[in-house]
């Protein structure tokens, strides 16, 4: 019958693996916004969203609602870490009745409590500038908590049963109270000064004579939370992190850290939040009805809330002596103990106390100890009815350590899992009755906890009055947030635009683009509007070959594209430029283009005939006709000499003429832009205009001949190659550079150029960011301040980073890791979250900047047409535009507001610059055919 009793208080490991897992998916279901609701493990969210990291400072208040008793403690950090705060602490017991008394009495009594506990703490101070006491409220009740600072009581437990409280705001509750008490303090306010320089007074500098007692403390309540989080903050002092705390108490309990879009029940998606689990209840809805034994059976039965809190039943200390009972009282019965004595006693609910047990478990030599309990209790035990005795209670203790073991393991197995992580290595706080009085507890939560979740790796770490401190730590660390947040928002302020600054950037951008298309005023417009006599979209009519050539991007590219009825197919190969020769003469450069051009047209068979050519060079040119382009200035590391101010075609044709090269002939100079509205247009008649957003950005569209002041003639249309990238070098834009644009300005190699370019494109936005990360960590808003020397090399943050850090809710982690390791950046979870927000910031700036832009555009060419409601197609090309997680949905979403009345679509170019510059040159043979 032993071994019977025994065996079933012990749980077979495949057991535990299998509740293990259903911990889990209990978990999942109380996050989750449909399933919360019926979850037997609520998963509350705390509004906890950081754990100290040791440069809180300041006072902070606590006030801690226990069993009959309200403490009360004043902790004082020196943001040292933590390593040695101050506290003073002062127990008041409650009055009788008061616990089933009304609510309001309740709350007066707790304001008292504060009031004295203050009078005797800090002397008022004689400079008549009262102290900001911060307060943080621990209540230990089931709660719904909407923030740090507001918590619904949905329900009294442990003997509370205040009237008038369920259903309220308990935080407003306890302000109002001490509001109240305020007042009537101000009103008979003497002594005090009686107690002496409370200690706190010598915190507060400087000290005048004269005496003007004012009211010498404002207390605030800022955050309330459950004693399990107590537990877990106050473990993090000292400068490690601890992200789990585990109550093995009376009751049973346990709170991490969660990714906070996974805590659906709460707004935040950003970082992680505290999660309360409220475990205690798992097994409510029969997950663990196979392992429950008689005895717990009618320890349930016997308590005040039947088939309620069954885990916590099974491992609360208010439970185990019960168990041990019922297992003795089952056992006298069946004659395997006790035989032929009283054992009566017991059938007396309680007598077996948590007191017992341990120092019957814990006494593992002799039976003396044992007896001599068991014997006070009123029992009569034989020397193997001790024994027995000893081994159920620990087997029934044994049972509770494992079983918080299996707790532990769900919730690490689930922090691993959701931070995408192979090995999790993390702090887990504990505090309790039985951990600190069961020796054996430590190891078995260690060892059981590791066979079921090999991959994760905790250390315990003892919490010494988790709730006081641990509450002035979240009181310190709310504080902490919000000053930091007022920071952060400080220095981002600057980079959020506005409505009114978008549609200013807008009107501007048309300003311009009137300035610039003007034949008078074109010199003085930033933005340079160059024509491009491409006066046709493609009809889709185009046939036949052609080549194109692309210079000026990444790579130099010979390509023929065939046209025809079936759609567009092309061939390609990549040239290198020696840089010999890009910094040699212009012959030289052209003639080696030139030979480029046989050796590709040799290999595809394509020497025996002659050509059209496009030939897109993005460099910038003053375009004369659509092969006509004087070269204005060498970009990109060009600097072939001879060639600024000629005619470009004119070079290449030279160049064929003097190698007798046949083969081609040049129709068509194209812009980049032109190439990608012109490819998206062949898919696409309403394509129109031309976007970029890569290494820089710029835009093209379709121009009325009549408004182009800068060509002759009035028929028809044009696209106008924008050269928006300027926009703003003429000082319009200039309210809009914050600090970070003028310093990454200053260190391009064309100061006070491409302004608008600069807020936009991939060659700076990752510049941007470094700029603000720079002053963060000098505000010492990010890394705690510590110098990152790698964040000061121009470049290392790559535009790149950008779009990863943005991947939404986490998913990217592992790559946002790489990123940091690579930077040498010893970045705190919270850090990387910050990190996040300023990529944000920057790249969603860029994408309303770059709407505000497109608007002008797409409004400019709906009033040209007279039209209510325009639909136009955008040809977009870029790698920032195509990757960027956020970039084009921001960019479409602010085009949308900005320009309503045009209905925009967005065409992903595919090899614009091949493609666009064979198109171009078709719809010049189709035009100049169609002539004939
Ligand atoms: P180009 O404009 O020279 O023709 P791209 O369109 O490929 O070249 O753009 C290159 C730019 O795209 C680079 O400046 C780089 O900053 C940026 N970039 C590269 N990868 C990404 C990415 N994953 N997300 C955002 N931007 C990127
Ligand atoms: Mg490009």
């Amino acid at each position: 019958q032993i071994q019977r009793a025994l065996r079933s208080l012990s749980i077979p490991l495949e057991r535990l693996h299998i509740m293990k897992g259903h911990m889990m998916q209990d978990m999942c279901k109380g996050l989750s916004r449909q399933t919360h609701a019926q979850a037997k493990v609520r998963m509350l969210p705390t509004y906890i969203c950081s754990t100290p990291n040791g440069t809180e400072k300041g006072n902070f208040l606590v006030v801690e609602l226990c069993q009959n008793q309200v403490r009360t403690l004043l902790v004082t950090l020196y943001g040292d870490g933590n390593m040695s705060p101050q506290m003073m602490y002062k127990i008041f017991t409650m009055p009788e009745g008061i616990l089933q008394s009304e609510g309001e009495a309740l709350f007066d009594f707790i304001a008292q409590c504060v009031s004295q506990f203050l009078a005797e703490t800090v002397s008022p101070d004689t400079t008549g500038t009262e102290l900001y006491l911060p307060l943080g409220f621990v209540f230990p009740f089931t709660c719904q908590q909407t923030q740090l600072d507001k918590a619904e009581l949905l329900s009294w437990s442990k003997g509370f049963n205040c009237s008038g409280v369920v259903g309220k705001d308990v935080v407003q509750l306890l302000q109002s109270a001490i509001d109240k008490q305020d007042k009537q303090g101000q009103q008979d306010k003497q002594e005090g000064e009686a107690n002496g320089a409370g200690w706190l007074s010598s915190l507060k500098g400087r000290k005048s004579s004269q005496s003007t007692p004012g009211k010498p403390y404002h207390v605030e309540v800022v955050a309330l939370m459950n004693d399990t989080v107590g537990t877990m903050m106050t473990c993090s002092m000292e400068g490690r992190p601890c992200e789990v705390a585990i109550v093995a108490d009376k009751g049973s309990n346990c709170c991490f850290m969660a990714e906070a879009y996974l805590v659906e029940t709460a707004e935040e998606t950003s970082g992680r939040m505290c999660v309360n689990t409220e475990w205690g209840c798992f097994g409510d809805d029969g997950a663990l009805n196979d392992v429950f034994t008689p005895y717990d059976v009618s320890v349930d039965e016997e308590s005040y809330n039947p088939g309620e809190k069954r885990f916590e039943k099974m491992v609360g200390t208010l439970y185990l002596g019960e168990i041990v009972r019922h297992a003795l009282i089952a056992l006298t019965a069946e004659k395997a103990i006790f035989t032929g004595t009283d054992a009566a006693v017991l059938k007396e609910k309680g007598v077996f106390t948590m007191q017992h047990v341990l120092d019957i478990v814990n006494n593992e030599d002799g039976i003396t100890e044992v007896q001599r309990i068991l014997e006070a209790l009123g029992l009569q035990p034989s020397e193997r009815d001790c024994g027995r005795v000893q081994q159920i209670c620990r087997a029934v203790m044994g049972r509770a350590a494992t079983l918080h073991a299996t707790g532990l393991a769900a919730i690490l197995s689930y922090m691993c899992q959701t931070r995408d992580l192979e090995t999790l290595m993390v702090n887990v706080g504990v505090e309790g009755e039985l951990y600190a009085g069961y020796p054996r507890f430590e190891e078995i939560l260690l060892s059981v906890s590791r066979l079921l979740s090999p991959e994760c790796m905790p250390t315990l770490l003892a919490s010494r009055d988790g709730s006081g401190r641990g509450a002035a730590m979240v009181t310190a660390v709310a504080l902490r947030l919000a000053a930091q947040r007022r920071a952060v928002n400080e220095v981002l302020a600057p980079l959020r635009l506005s409505r009114a600054d978008l549609e200013k950037v807008q009107a501007l951008m048309r300003e311009e683009m009137d300035k610039g298309l003007g034949k008078e005023t074109n010199p003085s417009a930033s933005v340079r509007m160059l024509p491009t006599y491409v006066s046709h979209t493609p009809d889709g009519t185009e046939r036949g070959d052609f080549l194109a050539l692309d210079l000026g991007g990444t790579n130099f590219r010979v390509l023929v594209v065939r046209v025809t009825e079936d759609g567009i197919t092309m061939a390609s190969e990549i040239y290198v430029i020696p840089v010999a020769v890009m910094q040699g003469t212009g012959e030289e450069l052209f003639d080696h283009i030139i030979d480029c051009i046989i050796d590709f047209q040799t290999k595809q068979k394509l020497v025996t005939q002659m050509l059209p050519l496009g030939f897109t060079f993005s460099f910038p040119c003053q375009q004369v006709g659509l092969d006509k382009a004087l070269l204005l200035t060498w970009t990109k590391g060009f600097s072939a000499s001879g060639c600024v101010g000629q005619d470009v075609v004119q070079l290449l044709r030279d160049a064929a003429k003097r190698k007798r090269h046949l083969g081609m002939d040049v129709v068509a100079l194209v812009n980049d832009t032109v190439g990608t509205m012109m490819a998206c247009g062949y898919d696409d008649p309403k394509c129109e205009i031309g976007l970029i957003v890569g290494t820089g950005t710029n835009a093209c569209y379709m121009e009325e001949m009549r408004n182009v002041g800068t060509v002759e003639g009035d028929q028809g249309r044009m696209c106008i190659n924008m050269e928006w990238g300027a926009f703003g070098d003429n000082g319009c834009l200039d309210h809009l550079f914050t600090h970070f644009d003028q310093v990454v300005d200053e260190t391009t190699i064309n100061p006070g150029k491409q302004r608008f370019e600069k807020l936009i494109s991939g060659m700076y936005l990752g510049e941007i960011v470094r700029q603000i990360l720079l002053v963060m960590t000098e505000k010492e808003l990010l890394f705690q301040g510590k110098p990152c020397p790698k964040l000061q090399t121009k470049d290392i943050f790559k535009t790149k980073f950008l779009s990863t850090i943005e991947l939404s809710n986490g998913l990217a982690l592992r790559q946002i890791r790489a990123i940091l390791n690579e930077l040498e950046l010893d970045a705190s979870f919270e850090d990387s979250v910050l990190m996040r927000e300023v990529c944000q910031t920057v790249s969603l700036r860029a994408a309303q900047l770059c709407a505000a832009g497109l608007a002008a555009v797409v409004e400019k060419m709906r009033e040209n047409r007279g039209l209510d409601q325009l639909s136009v197609t955008v040809g977009v090309d870029g790698t920032l535009y195509k990757l960027h997680p956020c970039f084009s949905n921001n960019l479409q979403k602010t085009l949308k507001d900005l320009a309503p009345n045009c209905n925009v679509t967005f065409l992903l170019s595919e090899d614009g610059s091949g493609k666009g510059a064979a198109l171009v040159a078709a719809v010049a043979s189709r035009a100049a055919n169609a002539m004939e």
